[in-house]
């Protein structure tokens, strides 16, 4: 075996983070991965997360046994009223079959799994896979998790570097000459990357054409909660696709993540939902039994104690209440140190136009930075972020927006 396997580039994510670590400055700074930190830089627990922990501590029933394949019913249940809301019709008429997964990279590897089984759309006679469309830029490992499943990717362009906003025609243009029956990854809310999200109007125009094309989408929904604060407002997108009857999708694939919105990262929390067109009980039972058996072969059942906790978060309603609160909180200090790093970049006259940076929502800003510029800000001033020049905004705060402007202005103007 040995001659055929070579040594991989690091992560560039991963990679980041090693090299930063190393990094001995006391000034670094780290804006790479998308974990929210506090005002001091800390990883914050979230104070709804504490409530929750104690009770299911503190309860009698408390122990460690196997979930079912399929996951925690309470949990599986209520996390698809967070993203479909609690009177959808999809989940009201029972057309709607959900698992849980390990968060939301285990929830793409499911939908892609279940895809590659049993999604052949009416246009495709043969058995070659459909397509997967994904944004370009995107999550880069988007590209791996499909490609290493089998299938081919193509990407839709979406961010046009030219006006720091969405090309719109561009993505509906892909979206017209995909091979019919092709998948269409979209970012729910927050996109990663650029913080750049279609507007209501631009969601119509690509979920009609989606659906006139017999695509099927995907959405990966990995950041509700963080763009608006708001969970309603942040899963417009998604609703809109499931419940406005205009849509003839072949279907739709929800993949939700747990892991930002209540900042648990390490316990892999998420969820695969599949939306059928109409309810048919014996397809349920068979898309059930389907998404069981990928689960019982690959991880055999998903892991119980976040899911435990993000359940009792969802069914009691005062922690409920506290978690929306969270949402804000975390949500909105990423909004002002947006701010800060925008107006601190305008008080210093940095050259070029910066206000995309408040525009964008969500965890990330793709600040427009080229790789060089990124690389002298991690070289000579100790400050990490992605060559793309995407920035995790959570890694700024009070003590060092003002030292991460001063230095991304010295590298604009070198
Ligand atoms: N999709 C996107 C777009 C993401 O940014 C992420 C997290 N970086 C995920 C999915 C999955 O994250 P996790 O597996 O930690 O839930």
């Amino acid at each position: 075996y040995s001659a055929n396997i070579q040594q991989l580039p690091p992560d560039p994510m991963f990679g980041l983070k090693a090299r930063y670590v190393k990094d001995t400055r006391e000034n670094k700074v780290d804006l790479g991965i998308g974990a929210y930190r506090d005002d001091n830089g800390k990883p914050w627990i979230l104070p709804s997360v504490k409530l929750a922990e104690n009770l299911i501590l503190n309860s009698k029933d408390y122990n460690h046994e196997y979930l079912p394949i399929n996951g925690l019913p309470e949990f599986t249940s209520s996390a698809a009223k967070v993203i479909l809301g609690n009177d959808s019709k999809a989940i009201t008429e029972d057309r709607l079959i959900s698992t849980q997964t390990l968060s939301g990279t285990g929830a793409l590897h499911v939908a892609g799994l279940f895809i590659r089984e049993y999604f052949k759309s009416n246009d495709q006679s043969d058995n070659t896979l459909p397509l997967i469309y994904m944004s370009n830029p995107t999550w880069a490992n988007h590209f791996q998790l499909f490609e290493l499943l089998g299938f081919k990717t193509a990407t839709y362009p979406y961010w046009n570097s030219n006006s720091k906003s969405l090309d719109l025609d561009g993505f509906l243009n892909s979206i017209k000459n995909a091979p019919k029956g092709s998948v269409f990854v979209l970012h729910a809310t927050a996109h990663n990357p650029t913080g750049l999200d279609p507007t209501t109007d631009q969601w119509k125009q690509i979920l009609n054409l989606i659906s006139e094309n017999n695509h099927l989408p995907l959405f990966d929904s990995a950041y509700q909660g963080f763009s608006s604060g708001s969970l309603e407002k942040d899963a417009w997108a998604v609703r809109e696709g499931v419940n406005n009857n205009n849509y003839k999708f072949p279907g739709i694939l929800i993949c939700q993540s747990f892991a930002k919105n209540v900042g648990m990262y390490g316990e892999r929390i998420g969820a695969v939902h599949v939306v059928l067109n109409e309810h048919n009980s014996i397809l349920n039972n068979a898309v059930k039994s389907h998404l069981a058996k990928i689960i019982r072969s690959e991880i055999s059942n998903p892991p119980g104690y976040g899911a435990k906790i993000v359940a009792k978060i969802l069914n009691t309603p005062e922690i409920y209440s506290q978690w929306e609160k969270d949402l804000i909180t975390m949500s909105s200090r990423i909004n002002r140190m947006r701010q800060e790093l925008v107006s601190e970049l305008q008080r210093l006259q940095t050259p070029g136009t910066w206000n995309h940076i408040t525009e964008q929502q969500g965890m990330f800003s793709f600040t427009g930075l080229n790789p060089e510029q990124v690389s002298k800000l991690e070289n000579d001033h100790g400050i990490y972020l992605l060559g793309s020049g995407r920035a995790s905004v959570a890694g700024l705060n009070p003590s060092n927006v003002k030292y991460v402007a001063q230095s991304i202005d010295k590298v604009v103007r070198e």
